[in-house]
């Protein structure tokens, strides 16, 4: 196994002339979350929309787990490699219960057959259950997603995501209109899926940052501005006089 998860290699885009990543270098390691920070117009949702797949770079290289070059690959062959994206607005089967959603987003055999005689083995009713205790909905599992509140159906949205068994995650924003109680919670099971997962986490709110204790990179202009832990990023003096403000 690499000990590289992610590397974008020198990656630039421009969109109109606009340089909207430039000579961008990220590493991710294998079991290792990082949160990307920075201001608006950084680049970050830019550089979530690079590795995915949905933006090609004009120039550099974004290496997926020590080998495969993601910019020569469409969205769909890049998902299936193991890269799974949460958005900021959950997306949910609404009229579903959670336990449903999470089992039909599980890798399933392929072929018209397979599909159509399919039903949950022993394996994926132990699996299901395993992906509900992470996301704190095993009390849940029975109930429309629907009747979940806005956090949890987060939390829903990222278990559907596990389902996919992806060897990195890219969380964008996940606590934006949830309760202190649900931020909190979701540092702690982002905390235990990097353990055995990577996480890439696009986030403003900085108290959650400091909750989720990861390395951080700063994104502004398209490149790195700095990176370490929180502590060591906000203390930068070029953080501090153009980003922080003070
Ligand atoms: P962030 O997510 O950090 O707020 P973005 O990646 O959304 O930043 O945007 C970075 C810069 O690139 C912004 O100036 C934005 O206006 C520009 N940009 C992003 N996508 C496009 C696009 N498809 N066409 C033109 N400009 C874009």
């Amino acid at each position: 196994a690499s000990d590289t998860m992610l590397y974008l290699d020198g990656v630039s885009v421009a969109f109109d002339g606009f340089k909207a990543i430039n000579n961008l270098s990220i590493i991710v390691r294998p079991a290792e979350m990082l949160a990307i920070i920075g201001p608006n117009g950084a680049g970050k949702t830019t550089m979530m929309d690079i590795i995915t797949g949905k933006t090609r770079p004009d120039s550099g290289e974004v290496l997926f787990d020590g080998r495969t070059d993601l910019t020569k690959l469409d969205e769909a062959a890049i998902a299936n490699l193991g890269i799974g994206r949460k958005f900021q607005k959950p997306t949910v089967f609404e009229s579903q219960t959670v336990w449903d959603n999470i089992e039909m987003a599980l890798k399933k055999p392929r072929g018209v057959f397979a599909t159509l005689f399919y039903s949950a083995s022993a394996d994926d009713v132990a699996r299901i259950d395993e992906i509900l205790d992470t996301v704190r909905l095993s009390a849940r599992k029975n109930d429309f997603a629907a009747n979940l509140s806005h956090g949890q159906k987060q939390w829903l949205e990222i278990g559907m995501l596990l389902a996919q068994d992806p060897k990195l995650l890219l969380v964008d924003e996940p606590v934006a209109g949830m309760t202190d109680s649900e931020t909190v919670e979701t540092a702690k099971l982002l905390k235990q899926i990097a353990t055995t997962r990577s996480v890439v986490v696009v986030e403003h709110d900085m108290s959650f940052v400091r909750d989720l204790g990861s390395r951080v990179t700063c994104l502004a202009e398209g490149s790195v501005l700095a990176e370490g832990s929180l502590g060591q990023v906000s203390a930068n003096p070029v953080v501090i006089e153009r980003y922080l403000g003070r």
